[in-house]
This record gives structure tokens, C-alpha cells and sequence, in this order.
């Protein structure tokens, strides 16, 4: 069962030859089976999801139900769930307990969805690698000795070992789509703006985004119309009507414009991902796409760009975790000041505390203008370089990270280096696009992803380019052996 697609679930459930009961039993068992391997899930909700499934069956049969009606989901542990623990992998949320849903997590509930888990990930989402979660890494099923991918590792890892036939992911500076790749599943970033942040933990609110993760296009489509759309408790959600994605996917490749940035096929990517990406550009144009090579110059600037906005605007929203109002607090304060200082000394863990100290460098008062400003004009620099981009091109193709899964603890003293394997992804949130990854084949074992960039609210364009590609390929159905059963 687990085999099979989220949308080749729905199609079940609709034909009554499984119970949603019955399918979470399969994914709670899977879970029991194989998460000790490698380490997916921070909570299993296996009582709560039982009850959720019963009563999605009870739906079914009263005629109420929609696509998602019975089937299981995996949420980031970054989304709050009313009453179940909200940790975003981070020491100073381990005894935190949401009061409330995230729009995401009640929107995909109110569709009937069923709550397996909370997911592992980089604390507070910051990482590449699933390295910085206080519940330790999460493996690469394809290889336990490689990391998944961050910071939705826990997710993307999730699907890809089939221990959740879909998950929720959020992606700041390629989160989604990074972790998807080195994965080998399919994940989607929407347009900044596109679904609501309510409820989903702030770790940069300029580029924060949630989005889908799952087997393939369809699949993403299917939750995507559940997720997006206005919500007046996000400021910076937009009130754009949500287009029908599924119907959207049946357009085909005639006669589309794909651009090439020659700066995401430079020297610094790897030679299995480049031979992998261009077998990939080969299918498009079979299908008749035609591409045509493109520059986004000020492409440079995005990494270093991002390590001032992303950690400016982190250094601002953690300001809340101060010990008094919920989360972590120290033993026997001496005073406020103790209190303070060693609730979030002893609450956060290297790369988070590293980030706060970088953002609260460059907002101060002197180094406001030289810092934060100047990483705000290199911000429309880039996004000015993909609207050129957009005037010629329907899309953007390239590889989604330079290389493959890299080992486990093989950059996490080298925070640099850990920066530089979103090279490819970052620019998009920067600019607030929508950006996809699809398995697109393997480098000496390791899954390899095609990244798919669109114009703003062109999702459902996206996904067609990405279903067209699956229904010719089948990369994106291939298992890891050791979660075949
Ligand atoms: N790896 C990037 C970072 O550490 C992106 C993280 C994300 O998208 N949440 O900031």
C-alpha cells in the first residue's frame, strides 16, 4: 500500500477497497517498523491519528468526503498542532504544547486529513543537513551514513521511506526543496504570499514559506489546493484567487520557453548532477519545450544576501523565547538577567545562537545601513533578474543543490560551506517565486533533483511541467531497499 501515490490512495479510499483506519494502521505500523533507522518523526500521534481516520471513514460514508478525506499526513514540527507538542527540534520548545492549529494544519484537517506526526528538522529551521535538531539527525534513507537535507530532512525523509505518503514543509532559503532532492521526492515552495504563515513558527518572516512534500506533481497539486488561499490572520498572505492545480496539470510542453542560467551551471556543480539535470533538459525537449540559455548576474549575490535578511529578521522573531512566557526555563534564576540569559543560552543550541548574534550585529545602530539595507538592494537586484528572466522564459530549469547527499557530520563544523549547498535554491526565495524539486534520476546511488522555478502565482504551471515530466519518467516512484517492506 505504501507504494502507491497519495492520489492512488484517494482513488481507494473513493472505491471503498481500503478504510482510512486500515491505511493509517499500515503508516503507524511503518513508522513503529522503520523510524528507528532513521529518525523522521519527533512525535507519533498514533492514538489521536486512529481516532481522526475513524471518523474520516464515518465521513466517507455519510457522502461528505473530499480528495483528502482519510488520508495520512505528516506535519513539520515547525506548525503548531492544538494540543500536541510543537518542538521546531529546538531544546527550548521540548515541553511546548501548541493551543492552537497552524492555518496549514487546519485547512488540511478540515479536508479530513489524519495527523500522523510531528516531523524532525534544524532547529528553528535553520541548517541544510537536519544536523542542528535537538532530537538528533535524521538519516538519508537511501543512505544512513548521508544526511537527508535540511531543514525539512525529517519530511522529506518521511516520504521518501514511505513511513507518510505526503508531508507539510516550510522553505526559507530552500528547506523544501533542498531536502526533496537529496531525498529524491517532490516538494513544492509556492509564492511568498500564497499560503498562510499563521501558526507556523518564525524563523525569517520575509522569506518563510510552507508548502507540499510528496511522491509526485499530482500529489503536490492535491495539497496545494487544500493549503493556499487568503487568511486575514497572516498580514503578508495574499487575497489571490487559488486556481484549480489538478486541471492545470494536463497542459503540455509544446511550445514552452525553458531559460538556463548559465550561473547554476557553473564549475561549481557536480558532474553526476549535471549529467543527471541535462538526461532531464533532454525529456523536455522531447516533449517539445525549447530551451534557450538565460543570465541572472547578480545570482552571486543571493548567499550572502540571505546570511544577513534570513538572520536580521531570526534575531528579531526569537526575541520571544526569553524563558518567562513559555518554553524553556533555567533552574533557579538568580534574577531576571540570569533568567534570561541562561534560558536562552542553555535553550538554544550553536548554529541558532549563531545566527541571533550575526542579525543582531547587523541591525545595530551603524551597521544598519551597511549591513541590512545593502542586503535589501542586492534582494531586488536578484528579483529584477528574474523578472527580466520572465519576460522571455515560462520557466526556470537547473539542478536544485550542487551535489548529492553529503555525509553525515561531513560540513557541520564548516558552517560556510553548509551555506553553500543552497546555492541554487535561495535567490528564489529572495525574490519570493515559487520553486519545485523532482527526482530527476541518481548519481552513484543518491537521488538527484530538477528544480523548477515559475513566475509569481504560476504554480500550477509548475506542476504541469513536473507532471508531464513524471508521466514520462519514473524516477519519482523508485523506494529505497531498505524500506521496501
Ligand atoms: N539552509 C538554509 C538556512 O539554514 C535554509 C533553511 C530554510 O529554508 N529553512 O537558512
Amino acid at each position: 500500500m505504501h507504494d502507491k501515490t497519495l492520489s492512488e490512495l484517494s482513488a481507494l479510499l473513493e472505491a471503498g477497497e481500503v478504510s482510512s483506519v486500515e491505511l493509517t494502521r499500515h503508516f503507524l505500523d511503518r513508522i513503529e517498523r522503520h523510524d528507528g533507522d532513521c529518525n523522521a518523526f519527533i512525535t507519533v500521534c498514533a492514538e489521536s491519528a486512529l481516532a481522526e481516520a475513524e471518523a474520516a471513514d464515518r465521513r466517507r460514508a455519510r457522502g461528505e468526503a473530499g480528495p483528502l478525506t482519510g488520508l495520512p499526513i505528516a506535519h513539520k514540527d515547525i506548525f503548531c498542532t492544538d494540543g500536541v507538542r510543537t518542538s521546531c527540534a529546538s531544546r527550548m520548545l521540548d515541553n511546548f504544547v501548541a493551543p492552537y492549529d497552524a492555518t496549514v494544519v487546519e485547512r488540511l484537517k478540515a479536508a479530513g486529513m489524519v495527523m500522523l506526526g510531528k516531523t524532525n528538522m534544524d532547529e528553528f529551521a535553520m541548517g541544510s543537513s537536519n544536523e542542528t535538531s535537538f532530537y538528533g539527525p535524521v538519516k538519508n534513507p537511501w543512505d544512513p551514513s548521508r544526511v537527508p537535507g535540511g531543514s525539512s530532512g525529517g519530511s522529506a525523509a518521511a516520504v521518501a521511506a514511505r513511513l507518510a505518503p505526503a508531508a507539510t514543509g516550510t522553505d526559507t532559503g530552500g528547506s523544501i526543496r533542498q531536502p526533496a532532492a537529496l531525498c529524491g521526492i517532490t516538494g513544492l515552495k509556492p509564492t511568498y504570499g500564497r499560503i498562510s504563515r499563521w501558526g507556523m513558527i518564525a524563523f525569517a518572516s520575509s522569506l518563510d514559506q510552507a508548502g507540499p512534500m510528496a511522491q509526485s506533481a499530482e500529489d503536490c497539486a492535491l495539497l496545494l489546493q487544500a493549503m493556499a488561499g487568503f487568511d486575514e490572520r497572516d498580514s503578508t498572505c495574499m487575497d489571490e484567487p487559488v486556481p484549480d492545480y489538478r486541471a492545470a496539470l494536463g497542459q503540455s510542453l509544446e511550445g514552452l520557453r525553458i531559460g538556463l542560467p548559465r550561473e547554476f551551471f557553473d564549475e561549481g556543480l557536480d558532474a553526476g548532477v549535471r549529467e543527471v539535470v541535462e538526461a532531464a533538459l533532454e525529456v523536455c525537449r522531447g516533449l517539445g519545450a525549447e530551451t534557450v540559455e538565460i543570465d541572472l548576474p547578480n545570482m552571486k549575490l543571493s548567499v550572502p544576501a540571505y546570511y544577513v535578511v534570513a538572520p536580521a529578521e531570526c534575531s528579531s522573531n526569537l526575541s520571544r523565547f526569553d524563558g518567562v512566557r513559555y518554553g524553556y526555563r533555567c533552574e533557579d534564576p538568580r534574577d531576571l538577567e540570569d533568567l534570561y540569559l541562561r534560558s536562552r543560552g542553555e535553550g538554544f543550541g550553536a548554529e541558532v545562537k549563531r545566527r541571533i548574534l550575526v542579525g543582531t550585529y547587523a541591525l545595530s545602530a551603524g551597521y544598519y545601513d551597511a549591513y541590512y539595507l545593502k542586503a535589501q538592494k542586492a534582494r531586488r537586484l536578484i528579483a529584477d533578474d528574474f523578472r527580466r528572466a520572465f519576460e522571455q522564459v515560462d520557466v526556470i530549469l537547473g539542478p536544485t543543490t550542487p551535489t548529492t547527499a553529503f555525509g553525515l557530520g561531513e560540513k557541520a563544523d564548516d558552517p560556510v560551506t553548509m551555506y553553500l549547498s543552497d546555492i541554487y535554491t535561495i535567490a528564489v526565495n529572495l525574490a519570493g517565486l515559487p520553486g519545485m524539486s523532482i527526482p530527476a534520476g541518481f548519481s552513484d546511488g543518491l537521488p538527484v533533483g530538477l528544480q523548477i522555478i515559475g513566475n509569481y502565482f504560476d504554480e500550477g504551471r509548475l506542476l504541469a511541467v513536473a507532471h508531464q515530466y513524471q508521466q514520462h519518467t519514473d524516477w519519482h516512484r523508485r523506494l529505497p531497499d531498505g524500506y521496501a517492506d
